[in-house]
């Protein structure tokens, strides 16, 4: 499973805003945005953003910023992005609604909007070492895509590990989406239905990722 390993702050900062990439980190004033909120690069400070004759951002500049942000904001390479929008091509209804919804129900999300991990990337760093099952059954696998009424919880094996013991008071004060049930007690979560639009945050723009895909 290949993975992002360049250093993660740049990447809110090329995208120019915070996409709370380091979990608990993003809140404090370590936050590299807080310190240097301009692009990285030469420049960066200029803006560093391709801009048409007239000073306006293209719209092919748009689409692609709000396509890399939603990888970003995910974790996802190009290449799999890609897949999941074909996959939404295929699917009834809306789109970019339809990838949004893909997106949201990879197992790596489900456990962080469950709030048992403080970032996607933690997320998928606990899937990988099997920590979770679905269903009953082990998985290592973080982009599995979960479906409604499915059961997310942490292996009954791996509850004794510190980390956690001191999850389940963290995880209590972390909100959850009304798609998903939490039971912090069986440290598990269940998949209700998938999750309406307004459900969805990050400042996503999917009309215009529709739009990068289908020039
Ligand atoms: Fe982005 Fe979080 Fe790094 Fe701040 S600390 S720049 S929000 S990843």
């Amino acid at each position: 499973m290949a993975k992002y390993i360049g250093p993660v702050c740049k990447l809110c900062r090329r995208e120019g805003e915070k996409l709370f990439l380091k979990g608990d980190r993003c809140f404090t004033p370590k936050c590299a945005f807080e310190k240097r909120s301009f692009a990285p690069g030469q420049h960066g400070k200029s803006g560093g953003r391709s801009k048409s004759a007239t000073g306006r951002e293209s719209d092919y500049a748009r689409q692609l910023r709000a396509k890399q942000r939603a990888r970003r904001v995910y974790g996802i390479f190009e290449r799999q992005f890609r897949r999941y929008y074909e996959v939404s091509l295929q699917r009834r209804g809306l789109t970019g609604l339809n990838l949004l919804q893909i997106l949201e129900s990879r197992l790596d999300n489900v456990i962080y909007r469950l709030g048992y991990a403080t970032s996607r990337a933690q997320a998928r760093l606990l899937v990988t070492h099997g920590h979770f099952t679905v269903n009953g059954r082990r998985t290592d696998v973080p982009s599995m895509l979960v479906e409604p009424g499915d059961v997310v919880q942490v292996r009954e094996g791996s509850r004794s590990a510190t980390y956690f013991k001191d999850m389940a008071g963290d995880a209590e004060s972390r909100n959850y989406p009304a798609w998903l049930n939490r039971d912090l007690k069986n440290m598990s979560g269940t998949v209700q239905r998938l999750p309406e639009r307004p459900e969805i945050d990050g400042n996503l723009n999917e009309q215009l990722i529709v739009e990068y895909y289908s020039r």
